[in-house]
């Protein structure tokens, strides 16, 4: 790693930076100064190259089903801490979607341990798409997790740098950051995982996201979920970019569920990821009946999911969460969007 790189001032410490936290005015997540990587070329991979490594089972059996087809993984709607929140809404996905995306949450940062939560998932019938992130685990505990999350089997694993403590609802607990994501995203790798990584389009310096994506490839990534950035023309325009940089990641692009006030405002509280022109709009417009704003949002998650995928994408992710709460009747509504794709 060059000498010079601002690492000491990152907030994250990231080596591989930029997060996907930037604000859309350049400024970091944590700070009001700019982010330390703002006029920064994406940093070259320097770690050990990806190698081949075999394959854990859960890993095989989702590389082989995205050859055949496009896949739909949703955004785990359980309450945190609630192994009946986690068993009721596995009922209700379960044989309905390829994968739950279980990770991390601004609005409950205690979780389950990943490989628990990963357990409880796969016990009821569910493949899994473990999310990690780095603000909670230096790299001895991740690599524990790593090891049980390939026991446990799962299909995939989401490296992400993570938000920052004082972003959440727990500023009191000490950040961690000894990796980040790109270095995590090699790390997995070598435990037999599928690993994918998120890019944010839409963060500031947009122009170095296709680069700083090719970086994270080199470390060992193979997926990487495409955060909301306001629409079709804009995820097909980010995968051009990477494409024409040599990227060969499969692409799963985030389709933003809204189906009442309360899940928009978790989408609402994702500054840098912006919906569709109108999405939103639309969907609550189409009340005072808490019914019929539902069905608009269904028909709309529908009809994104499929203008998504006739991009040639290896896949979507529904992403967003409900309202406390609503966890049981979110999970119905993702179901039926995910039939319907
Ligand atoms: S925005 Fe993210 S990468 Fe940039 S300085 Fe802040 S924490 Fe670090």
């Amino acid at each position: 790693m060059p000498a010079d790189l601002p690492l000491a001032t990152c907030p994250k410490a990231m080596t591989y930076g930029p997060c996907g936290g930037v604000e859309l005015d350049g400024t970091c997540e944590v700070s009001p100064d700019p982010c330390v990587f703002l006029d920064i070329a994406p940093v070259s991979w320097g770690g050990p190259d990806a190698v081949a490594v075999p394959d854990q089972p859960g890993a095989a059996a989702m590389r082989e089903l995205m050859a055949q087809r496009p896949i739909v993984v949703v955004d785990l709607p359980a309450a945190a801490l609630s192994t009946s929140s986690i068993t009721a809404c596995a009922d209700v996905l379960r044989g309905r979607v390829d994968a739950v995306l279980a990770g991390d949450s601004g609005a409950a940062r205690v979780q389950f341990p990943p490989a628990y939560r990963a357990h409880l998932l796969r016990a009821a019938g569910l493949q899994v798409w473990t999310g990690i992130n780095n603000r909670d685990r230096n790299r001895v505990a991740l690599e524990g997790e790593l090891a049980a999350l390939a026991d446990v089997g799962v299909g995939g694993i989401h490296c992400v740098t993570g938000d920052h403590t004082n972003t959440g609802h727990r500023p009191d607990a000490k950040p961690v950051f000894d990796l980040d994501s790109t270095r995590t995203a090699s790390l997995a790798r070598r435990f037999g995982h599928l690993v994918s990584v998120g890019e944010a389009p839409c963060a500031p310096p947009t122009e170095a996201r296709p680069g700083r994506l090719l970086e994270k490839e080199r470390a060992g990534a193979e997926v990487c979920f495409v955060n909301h950035c306001g629409g079709v023309a804009a995820v097909e325009g980010f995968v051009s970019s990477a494409r024409a940089l040599g990227v060969g990641l499969a692409f799963i692009a985030c389709v933003p569920i809204v189906l009442d006030e309360g899940s928009a405002a978790v989408m609402e509280s994702f500054t840098t990821s912006p919906m569709p022109e109108g999405y939103l709009a639309s969907i609550l417009g189409a009340g005072p009946d808490p019914a019929a704003v539902r069905a608009a949002g269904i028909a709309a998650a529908v009809d994104l999911a499929r203008r998504m995928l006739d991009l040639g994408l290896a896949g979507v992710n529904l992403s967003g969460g409900p309202a406390p709460g609503g966890e049981l009747a979110y999970a119905e509504a993702v179901a039926e969007i995910a039939d319907r794709v």
